[in-house]
């Protein structure tokens, strides 16, 4: 069976970011808690949450109970000139954990999606009260999406040199460090009078390699660009959810953002939802009498009542005391065994950030996406039966909240196997 739904699938289908001559895909059909089922019946850990967004285990039961009941009370209803009870009560119980300042949701579908409706609040924000702020900053090496906006504003490389030419400008910068500030500042100053917003990734870029950066220097780097009215969109896609240990990464920060981007944990992984948060002072330059004043976005599933159900579900599951422990104990699991890899003499570096943990394999060559230790390093980890999908050289754990500390240690363990046999 396991073979058969192999060729089948290579007939049709065209994987995301994957050369398909050279890649496999492996058929999987069940999953349970921290473990996903090939069609064989071989288990593997998913370690990386399948790209980061399941937050409680595959296949949740009490997820998987509210969003049955939403489906046979109310699937899907247009959120143009009607509502629902779910995103109400998810936009009412998500702003009460968010800064203070958040006081509206607009919803979307996907993170690439929440990032475009931040763009646009931001443009369209500057646009409506007659001012001429139309650039963007972001960080180099950021992530933000593979939607044309997205893109432009994320990391610039091999992956976007076909449409380099239509990417709209936007002006990089480094993120911060207490010895690079001032002069991260006095760019920003040049610009400050065009600039309409800085996006960024707060304190870990994932796909940027899941690099690191301090909570202070960055909010240092918001309070300056509040006092130069630049509008802060913080995409919280990846880190949300109780990643970085705590709820939020703005949590860690001294400084609140105007606008905030929530996708992957949102529904614990489990229906794809995205969200945008904004200040009463952005909603308020779209609210008007004039029509052609209002934000002119909206997606078929914009607030899916089902997404929402599974939501609501996820948020009911983190918030238990059970779920904050697991992520606690996850925490100081990875700081114990960054311990023992840090001496390792193959180990160049080791991150952590809350529950997102990283290593950099030491190779001659320079860290990169491309690097080969990928094609080496993902098949042996498949083998032994854990799913981690390393970046070039950089091996990073996001594990559910809810896998077990014998798993971790089994995860832990074949890394130090791989490092010394590879
Ligand atoms: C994954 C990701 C996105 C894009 O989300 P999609 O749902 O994949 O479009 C945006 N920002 C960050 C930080 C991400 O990790």
């Amino acid at each position: 069976m396991q073979q058969e739904l192999i060729d089948r699938d290579r007939k049709v289908n065209w994987h995301p970011y994957t050369q398909m001559k050279t890649a496999s895909h492996i058929p999987i059909v069940r999953g349970e808690g921290s473990y996903i089922y090939d069609a064989d019946g071989k288990r593997y850990i998913d370690a990386v949450s399948s790209w980061w967004v399941t937050l409680h285990g595959h296949a949740h039961p009490y997820i998987a109970a509210k969003v049955s009941e939403q489906l046979q009370t109310l699937e899907q209803v247009i959120f143009a000139g009607f509502t629902h009870p779910n995103a109400i009560e998810l936009s009412e119980r998500l702003l009460t954990l968010l800064p203070d300042n958040q006081e509206k949701v607009f919803y979307t579908d996907n993170g690439s999606t929440a990032i475009e409706v931040a763009l646009k609040m931001c443009l369209q924000f500057h646009y409506n009260r007659g001012e001429k702020k139309n650039k963007i900053l972001a960080f180099r090496n950021g992530y933000h999406g593979d939607t044309f906006g997205a893109m432009s504003v994320s990391g610039r490389g091999l992956w976007t040199n076909p449409f380099g030419e239509q990417l709209f400008e936007v002006l990089f910068i480094d993120v911060p460090t207490k010895e690079n500030l001032k002069e991260i500042k006095s760019y920003i100053d040049l610009h400050a009078r065009e600039a309409a917003c800085f996006v960024y990734e707060p304190l870990v870029q994932g796909a940027g390699g899941m690099l690191m950066h301090e909570a202070e220097a960055l909010s240092e780097l918001m309070q300056f660009c509040k006092s130069k009215e630049i509008l802060l969109i913080q995409d919280e896609i990846f880190v949300g959810f109780g990643r970085t240990g705590k709820l939020f990464a703005v949590d860690h920060l001294s400084e609140i953002p105007d606008i905030m981007c929530f996708s992957k944990g949102l529904t614990g992984g489990t229906l794809p939802l995205g969200i945008t948060t904004c200040t009463e002072e952005i909603y308020n330059a779209f609210y008007s009498d004039d029509k052609t004043k209002a934000l002119f976005h909206g997606h078929s599933f914009t607030a899916s009542p089902l997404a929402c159900a599974a939501a609501l579900a996820s948020l009911d599951l983190l918030l238990l005391k059970d779920t904050q422990r697991n992520i606690e104990r996850i925490v100081k699991q990875h700081k114990e065994f960054g311990e023992v890899l840090k001496k390792h003499p193959k180990v160049k570096e080791v991150r952590q950030a809350g529950t997102i943990f990283a290593m950099e394999w030491r190779i001659n060559e320079e860290t990169s996406y491309f690097s080969d230790m990928h094609e080496i390093l993902y098949p042996y980890f498949l083998q032994r039966g854990i799913l981690m999908r390393p970046l070039g050289n950089i091996i990073y754990l996001v594990p559910p909240y809810c896998t077990t500390k014998e798993d971790l240690e089994e995860i832990y363990h074949v890394i130090l196997e791989a490092l010394d046999i590879l």
